[in-house]
């Protein structure tokens, strides 16, 4: 198989971008999409902040049109599942269920999963009221109650910027003190819509056969005692895991495991790029993975233009890449 401009691990909008944006410069990207291609807005209903749609659109419609978008431009996107790279030398190598292939260059796209508490109703109401966004979907709980699961700093404040919208925001939370920093607990604890359920789990979430969310069954983890709350949103807060497996040991990976980038989306390996959630637990938004999805690509398309590509896969082509890399990695970050 022959060696490839750029491999792009990930199908959410900072993989998808950076494949539009490596596709437009005539890279040939190759996509590998993961198992949930599309990524976190496979899981949303309506996405009301992506610009140029003022009506919203629906999560799983906008990734559509974007693969659709970078496939006309040339992207090749394949189905499946990274099982491990090698970016020790180059050409990098990604291999896959179907075999091996080689890249220039590499952009990480593999995003962050929002924690889930792994209730079955949880999963079948993801989308329809069941969020892990309230930057995203708390427009939708205008005058409601709504609840918020967890007590670190995602938490609290998904529960400060929901009492916007919401009529009640219940934080409910496993043990009887918070791990969020002080200053976040007192602006909690001074808000006159916020409550707090305390050592308490949630045990199910109810939709009485509606389709979308009514409430919530909540079990006290002292007592035992069980209470029914009306809610018709649960955010759950519980934290993200980067996707970040494939890479420890090969790359720097901060305390969190997200991948550590510098001067845009450069890594800690000259010819590896990162984008989108997998390098960001600040925005964790949309719109900013797919605007680091486009540095990636135009980062990953300097980075080759400085290979020397008309030796091709030679030996010697790929010892002055080696050459190249080297160099760069004695410059170091910044
Ligand atoms: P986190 O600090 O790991 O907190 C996760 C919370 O969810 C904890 O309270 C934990 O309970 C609870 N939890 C975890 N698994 C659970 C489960 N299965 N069932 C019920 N509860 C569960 O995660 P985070 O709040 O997303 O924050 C991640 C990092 O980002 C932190 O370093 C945080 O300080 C930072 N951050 C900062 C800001 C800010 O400064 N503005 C905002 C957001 C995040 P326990 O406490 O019992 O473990």
């Amino acid at each position: 198989m022959p060696t490839h401009n750029v491999i792009i691990i990930g199908s959410g909008p900072a993989g998808l971008t950076a494949a539009l944006y490596s596709a437009r410069a005539n890279l040939n990207p190759l996509v590998i999409e993961g198992l949930e291609a599309g990524g976190q807005l496979m899981l949303t209903t309506l996405v009301e902040n992506w610009p140029g749609f003022r009506d919203g659109i629906m999560g799983p419609e906008l990734m559509a049109e974007m693969r659709t978008q970078a496939e006309r431009f040339g992207a090749e996107l394949v189905r499946g599942q990274v099982s491990s790279v090698d970016i020790s030398s180059h050409p990098f190598k990604v291999r896959v269920s179907g075999g091996e292939h080689t890249a220039r260059s590499l952009i990480i796209a593999t995003g962050a999963s929002a924690r889930l508490l792994g209730l079955p109703s949880e999963r079948a109401l993801l989308g329809h009221g069941v969020s892990t966004c309230a930057t995203c979907d708390g427009y939708f709980f205008r005058g409601k109650p709504i609840a918020v699961v967890g007590g670190g700093d995602s938490a609290l404040e998904e529960a400060i910027f929901l009492t916007r919208f919401a009529s009640q925001v219940t934080v409910v939370h496993r043990r009887d003190s918070l791990r969020a920093s002080k200053i976040m607990q007192d602006k909690a604890f001074a808000n006159a819509k916020i409550s707090f359920e305390w050592n308490t789990d949630v045990e199910e979430i109810i939709d009485d056969g509606k389709g979308e969310v009514t409430g919530m069954v909540l079990v006290s983890n002292r007592t035992g005692l069980h209470k029914k709350v009306v809610v018709d949103g649960v955010f759950v807060a519980i934290g993200h895991t980067p996707n970040t497996a494939l890479f420890k040991g090969q790359l720097a990976l901060d305390s969190n495991g997200y991948i550590v980038t510098h001067m845009g989306s450069r890594t800690s390996v000259p010819g590896v790029f990162a984008c989108g959630d997998v390098q960001d637990h600040i925005y964790r938004q949309a719109i900013t993975a797919a605007g680091t999805g486009c540095m990636a690509a135009i980062d990953s398309e300097h980075f080759i233009d400085g290979l020397p590509q008309h030796l091709g896969d030679s030996e010697r082509g790929l010892e002055i890449a080696d050459a190249i890399i080297a160099e760069e990695a004695t410059k170091g970050p910044n």
